[in-house]
């Protein structure tokens, strides 16, 4: 395989084959579109889906320490105003007095992307939640918000799960779900937008602790992008400076991804202190605290963060999977995603449309639905169905050819080396099952 490609134009690359092959929609595209929001179509919703769970996977399903909730998106006010987000989460919003754009200004240089004119309004703070009302009055009693992040479910959580499951610290708390922000320029496909989702866990440990726990949490992150193959040299961990620094955290890190624009964030991880559950506490009247049986000892917890965003990360998987090669001197297009991200991970193909081998082809799908995501296609050349394998990185096509009839095997063939090997039916879903395993 060649290395990860480094076209200039590899963005557009990635965002015409979302299309064309049904990852990202624009949403509401019949309309014309409606502001930087998208759809998942069939193979988005799978590799979306893939990449959640294999965060599920490695931060609750392999632990023991770290369990899950699902908060709910609609929430109170008397949250974000505890958080600090009423008043803090704000972006400085500027707008050209010239075309009259609206602008993030810690994003732009001083003069207006769109036209260059320097004649720019003076920062504003704009804050970011989307409010709306719950219930059929809309008045103050009924404002609601958006969550713009997945975290504070699980701090106003926090006794609800420490009492049901009997955990202490150190333990974690992890969410996966939508979050809403009503950035001021969503950009770079789903890079940045106002609806998306984010990974994010929350692990309570005892003060004294926490720095060590930033350590282990920065290194098992970065595992996690490695072994599903972002490659060493597009991956990089980045400290924040002091002055940087959120008012809640003592310390906190990036893991940066190299995009085609430079590098930029996938995911935050910080020491955010007591702050939040004391001030839950505070803000509440309810005690948010551990308290140790054995010793006697009463505290709150301090809290390590790993905050990453689904929708990004896997806009970065695609990037760094993006590959075009030749093969028998054809010109083909490849994602090498790892299998367990890949939206299929086999697809079965009969050699040819003619009747005789679909029974077959369909008695081989049937005993490899249990063991994998498999697609079925019947139509084109088989050389083309190949191609359309590769480009969406599937990584095994199990052919199904007149000799099949005669022999039952099947001949399994390979995205990455296009090498194939014949394999008996009976033994095709084990051999597969073992060769996904990771
Ligand atoms: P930024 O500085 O880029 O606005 P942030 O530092 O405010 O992001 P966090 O609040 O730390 O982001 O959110 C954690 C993660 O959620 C980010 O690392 C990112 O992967 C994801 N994320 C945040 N905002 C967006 C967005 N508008 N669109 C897509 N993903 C996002």
């Amino acid at each position: 395989m060649t290395e990860p490609a480094q076209y200039p134009d590899l963005v557009d690359r990635i965002v015409n084959l979302s299309k064309r092959r049904g990852f990202i929609f624009p949403s509401a595209e019949i309309y014309g579109g409606f502001r930087s929001t998208y759809d998942y179509g069939p193979l988005g919703v799978l590799l979306l889906r893939n990449v959640k769970d294999a965060w599920w996977r490695s931060m609750v399903q392999l632990r023991d320490d770290v369990v899950g909730i699902d908060a709910a998106i609609l929430s109170s006010p008397r949250i974000w105003e505890a958080s600090g987000h009423l008043a803090n989460f704000t972006d400085p919003l500027v707008d050209c007095r010239n075309c009259h754009e609206r602008w993030r200004a810690d994003k732009i240089e001083g003069t207006c992307p769109n036209c260059g004119s320097a004649d720019l309004t003076e920062p504003r703070a704009f804050n970011l939640m989307f409010k709306t009302y719950a219930g059929p009055v809309e008045d103050e009693a009924t404002v609601a918000y958006l969550r713009p992040e997945t975290a504070q479910g699980m701090f106003v959580n926090f006794m609800n799960v420490l009492t049901t499951t009997r955990k202490k610290p150190p333990f974690g708390i992890a969410q996966v779900g939508k979050s809403f922000r009503n950035e001021i320029t969503p950009q770079n496909f789903v890079f940045r937008t106002r609806e998306f989702e984010q990974m994010e866990m929350e692990y309570f440990v005892p003060p004294d602790e926490a720095d060590t726990w930033f350590h282990y949490w920065l290194e098992e992150r970065m595992r996690w992008y490695l072994d599903l193959g972002i490659p060493a040299d597009h991956l990089r961990l980045r400290h924040h400076e002091a002055d940087e620094l959120s008012h809640y955290s003592a310390a906190t890190a990036d893991v940066e991804f190299l995009f085609p624009w430079g590098w930029d964030e996938l995911e935050g991880i910080a020491n955010r202190t007591d702050y939040d559950l004391k001030a839950h506490a505070a803000h509440s009247g309810e005690r948010l605290e551990y308290f140790d049986q054995a010793s006697g000892e009463r505290y709150v917890p301090y809290v390590i963060e790993p905050a990453a965003g689904a929708t990004r990360t896997m806009m970065a998987f695609l990037l760094a999977a993006y590959r075009e090669d030749e093969v028998g001197g054809e010109r083909r297009t490849v994602l090498a995603l790892d299998p367990r991200l890949a939206p299929y991970q086999v697809a079965v193909l009969p050699l040819s449309k003619n009747d005789t081998l679909v029974p077959l082809s369909r008695e081989v799908l049937g005993l490899l639905q249990p063991v994998a995501v498999c697609d079925f296609d019947v139509t084109q050349s088989i050389g083309r169905r190949y191609r359309r394998q590769d480009e969406v990185g599937t990584p095994f096509c199990v052919t199904v050819d007149f000799e099949s009839l005669e022999d039952r095997a099947v001949t399994v063939r390979h995205r990455d080396t296009t090498e194939q090997v014949r394999v008996p039916i009976d033994r095709v879903a084990q051999e597969i099952a073992q060769r996904l395993r990771p």
